[in-house]
C-alpha cells in the first residue's frame, strides 16, 4: 500500500513515443561576431537605472464558461490559462531579478492573488522560465510537468507528483491534454547540465488548445507542430533575438509572424519580450515590429497585444 505522505521522489515518465525527432540542442559556441559589442555597458548597466514600470493591479478573473479559455499574462513568459475546469500557470516567474538582470516591468498581479493552482508547466530550466522561488511558493501538491531531465529540479522545490515529457509526449491532467512540442533551444541551467530537454506545450481542452512555444530558434518544425496539434491560441516569443553571445535561441518578430503562419493558429499572443532585457534590441522593438510584419502579412487582427495582469477570455 504506497504511503500517501511519503514525500519519495515521483518522477513519471511516458513510454517512448511516435515520429522523429524535431527538436535540436544549439550549441554554445557563440556566434562570430559577439566580441564588437559590450553586453555590459550598452545594455546592463543602463538597464540597472531604468526605474521599473508597470503595477500589480487586483486582477477580476472572469467567471470562466465551458468552452471558454481565459488567459492572463504575468509578463514574461509567465502565464496563468484557465478553463472552466482547471487553472494552469505555465512558466511562472515574480522575481525581481534574473540573478543580476534587473525585470523591467513589473508582474500583472500579486502572486498572492493567484487563484488555486491545478496544474503547472515548465518549458525548460533556464533562469527565466523556471524560477525556483515562484515555484516554491507555487507547489501545493498540484502535478507539474517539465521536459525530460528537469523533473529532479522541481521536486525538490516541492512538487511531488512531476510528469516528464519527452517531444510530442501527451499525458491527460484531469480535463486536460498537454503535449511537449519540438524546439530549437538549450535546456542547460549551467554548462554541464546539457541533458536536460526543452520544448512547448500544447494545452488542450474540450476541443479548445493553447500552444505555449516555450524559447526557440525559428525552426521548420511549426508547420508539423500545426499538423499534429490544431492549434487555435499561439503564445510565440518575440523578443532577446539579439542576445549577448549571437547565438540563434530565440526568433524575432518576423519569424514569429512566419511561425504563426506555418502552425495555421487563429491567434498570435506575442510574449518573452519588455520584461527583462536579454538581448541588445531596445524594449519596445520587438512589438513594434511584430506589428509591422502582421500589417505586412494582413494578419493584424489575429494579433492579441496583452497587457500583463488584464485577463482575456477567448
Ligand atoms: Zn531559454
Amino acid at each position: 500500500m504506497p504511503n500517501p505522505f511519503s514525500k519519495k521522489r515521483k518522477i513519471v515518465r511516458q513510454a517512448s513515443t511516435s515520429g522523429p525527432k524535431k527538436s535540436k540542442r544549439v550549441k554554445l559556441r557563440p556566434g562570430s561576431d559577439w566580441t564588437k559589442r559590450n553586453f555590459i555597458t550598452s545594455v546592463w548597466i543602463p538597464s540597472l537605472f531604468t526605474k521599473r514600470s508597470g503595477t500589480r493591479a487586483r486582477p477580476l478573473f472572469p467567471k470562466v464558461q465551458p468552452g471558454q479559455i481565459s488567459i492572463t499574462w504575468i509578463g514574461h513568459a509567465s502565464f496563468l490559462i484557465q478553463t472552466h475546469e482547471a487553472n494552469v500557470l505555465i512558466d511562472p516567474i515574480w522575481s525581481m531579478w534574473l540573478s543580476v538582470i534587473k525585470r523591467l516591468k513589473e508582474p500583472g498581479i500579486h502572486l498572492h492573488h493567484l487563484p488555486s493552482i491545478d496544474f503547472v508547466l515548465v518549458t525548460h530550466a533556464h533562469f527565466d522560465h523556471l524560477d525556483r522561488r515562484t515555484l516554491r511558493a507555487v507547489a501545493a501538491d498540484q502535478p507539474i510537468v517539465v521536459p525530460v531531465g528537469v523533473g529532479r529540479l522541481v521536486h525538490r522545490l516541492g512538487f511531488n507528483i512531476v510528469h516528464e515529457l519527452d517531444e510530442w509526449q501527451t499525458i491527460e491532467l484531469g480535463p486536460l491534454r498537454i503535449s511537449l512540442t519540438p524546439a530549437h533551444h538549450w535546456g542547460a541551467r549551467f554548462l554541464a547540465d546539457t541533458h536536460r530537454g526543452f520544448g512547448g506545450f500544447v494545452i488542450g481542452a474540450a476541443g479548445r488548445s493553447v500552444f505555449h512555444c516555450g524559447d526557440t530558434a525559428y525552426f521548420e518544425g511549426f508547420k508539423e507542430i500545426g499538423e499534429r496539434h490544431n492549434i487555435e491560441i499561439a503564445l510565440l516569443p518575440i523578443g532577446a533575438y539579439d542576445p549577448p553571445l549571437a547565438r540563434e535561441v530565440h526568433m524575432n518578430p518576423e519569424e514569429a509572424v512566419r511561425a504563426f503562419n506555418e502552425l495555421n493558429a487563429k491567434t498570435l499572443v506575442p510574449m518573452h519580450y519588455g520584461t527583462f532585457r536579454l538581448g541588445y534590441e531596445p524594449l519596445e522593438e520587438p512589438l513594434e515590429r511584430l506589428r509591422a510584419s502582421a500589417r505586412q502579412h494582413g494578419i493584424e487582427e489575429k494579433v492579441l497585444v496583452m497587457t500583463e495582469g488584464k485577463p482575456v477570455v477567448l
